[in-house]
């Protein structure tokens, strides 16, 4: 059917980009639409509903779960629904109004003429509003500024019943929004709280001799600071591997040049940024930081120290190089559309760590399956992404990863703590999710969406 007044298309191989997300995942879907207002999206799921056709919503298909990826029905992306208004600017925070298909890319250059920022930051800056609500994504500041639902003051969605809600923190629809995974309606819009950026700002990277010496540095950091009080936002690792597939990918690609060489056979980088608005406070803190690194074998003068928000940005360009490369080098590995990205997102106890990387390093090499980690040393939230080059290898990956899983488990991990779950981890949701978590969201599902019309296929069958 082309239903050319409501712009609804036929599935086309042209539109074969909208079958997958970041995960490699791959779907199918019969229609597709990409609305460029409310109404226009009103109508169009009207159409679709009075049918009992499935909609997968999608933003930017940036998701690394299968989230966005649909397995039947009708695709309705998102991604010329944006557009960006202020509500009201004072002198602390600014209260603008976005459109769910708003990238953060976009939200941030509007913000950062006017002197803010929205600190809800996960890396990849092609993501939307609407998708950062619907995955619950975080950024590598959280464990500092705080959930993204902090910054969020209302969400304008519509209602599988047809209907558009404004609901704010005191509803409870408010909340099951978040990491809803685009099954309990179409975020349409968001009001956003954004907050003055940081008069100071200073990028520490400490690069160390082992991953061993990064994590002991990390853990002396997080036990000698009042991270909150001298405002260490964020404490970022990265591993050998990790290092040398950015280091491979910057030859080709023109975006990453402007990051520095890494210092040769480095084993790790710790990243450390710090906002404030005192200088010498500021500089007081990178002194002593770059005393307590080389008391774990860090070279100071190979550090990396930069300040104020364009030098900074430069090392976010790095930070969000690890999984674009990370995602880059899979597809060069194999072409096997049925090997996807299969990484962990699991938060554990900072004491938990280096136990925890020994183990896996160990068993990777015991599966002979290769890994790359990076990620949030102070939620010691750590991806460990693995890298099989044939298909029989990524069968030993989901095996290896089920054992992964097992073992977070018994130490007490949260399974599943910033990139969703989609399609790709819906069994070890079902293995490993508290019993009550799974109930308590299906019987919600029930009550939003009778019909199950949004997203099927995620988070269970
Ligand atoms: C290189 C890279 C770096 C990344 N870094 C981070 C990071 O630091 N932190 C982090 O948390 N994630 C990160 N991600 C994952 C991803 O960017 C986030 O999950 C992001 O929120 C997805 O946004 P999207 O608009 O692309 O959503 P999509 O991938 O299109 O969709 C994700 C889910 O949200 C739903 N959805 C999307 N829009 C809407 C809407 N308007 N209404 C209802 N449901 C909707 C979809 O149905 C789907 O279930 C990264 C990904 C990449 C590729």
């Amino acid at each position: 059917m082309i239903n050319n007044r409501l712009s609804i298309h036929d599935y086309s191989p042209s539109y074969d980009l909208y079958k997958k997300d970041e995960s490699r995942l791959a779907g199918s879907f019969d229609s597709i639409s990409f609305p460029e207002s409310i109404e226009e999206i009103i109508a169009i799921y009207n159409t679709l509903s009075a049918h009992g056709t499935p909609v997968t919503v999608q933003g930017n298909r940036t998701g690394i779960c299968g989230g966005s990826v649909p397995l039947r029905g009708h695709v309705m992306s998102l991604e010329k629904l944006n557009q960006i208004h202020i509500v009201e600017c004072l002198n602390d925070y600014c209260l603008i109004n976005v459109l769910g298909g708003t990238t953060l890319e976009a939200l941030d250059l509007f913000l950062l003429k006017k002197g803010f920022f929205w600190p809800p930051d996960p890396t990849e800056k092609q993501s939307t509003i609407g998708g950062i609500i619907a995955t619950g994504a975080k950024g590598m500041t959280h464990s500092f500024y705080g959930e993204s639902k902090k910054y969020v003051q209302s969400v304008t969605y519509l209602h599988p019943s047809g209907i558009v809600k404004i609901v704010t923190k005191d509803d409870e629809d408010f909340h099951d929004l978040f990491s809803s995974e685009g099954m309990l309606g179409i975020i349409l819009s968001a009001e956003l709280i954004a907050i003055q950026i940081p008069k100071e700002s200073l990028g520490i990277g400490f690069f160390f001799n082992s991953w061993q010496e990064a994590c002991d540095f990390g853990e002396d950091v997080v036990l000698s600071f009042n991270l909150k009080e001298v405002g260490i936002v964020a404490l970022e690792f990265l591993d050998r591997q990790t290092l040398t597939i950015i280091q491979n990918m910057k030859a080709t690609a023109s975006h990453l040049k402007e990051i520095p060489s890494f210092p040769d056979d480095v084993h790790a980088l710790m990243y450390i940024e710090i906002h404030g608005s005192d200088e010498d406070a500021l500089m007081d803190i990178a002194e002593e930081l770059l005393l307590l690194s080389e008391k774990w074998g860090s070279d100071i003068d190979s550090s990396w120290a930069l300040s104020g928000h364009k030098e900074i940005s430069v090392m976010h360009t790095l930070r969000h190089s690890a999984p674009e490369s990370v995602n880059h080098y899979l597809s060069t590995l194999n072409n096997n559309h049925a090997i996807t990205k299969l990484a962990t997102d699991f938060s554990l106890r900072s004491s938990q760590i280096k136990e925890w990387l020994n183990y896996c390093y160990d068993k990777s090499k015991d599966f002979n399956i290769p890994i790359c980690v990076f990620g949030h040393f102070l939620d010691a939230h750590l991806h460990i992404n693995l890298l099989p080059d044939n298909l029989q290898k990524y069968k030993d990956s989901i095996t290896l990863l089920d054992q992964w899983y097992a073992y977070a488990a018994k130490l007490g991990a949260n399974l599943f703590a910033e990139h969703g779950i989609g399609k790709l981890k819906r069994s070890f949701y079902q293995q490993y999710s508290d019993h009550e978590d799974l109930k308590s969201f299906i019987s919600k599902k029930h009550i939003y969406d009778k019909h199950g019309l949004f997203n099927p296929g995620n988070r269970f069958d």
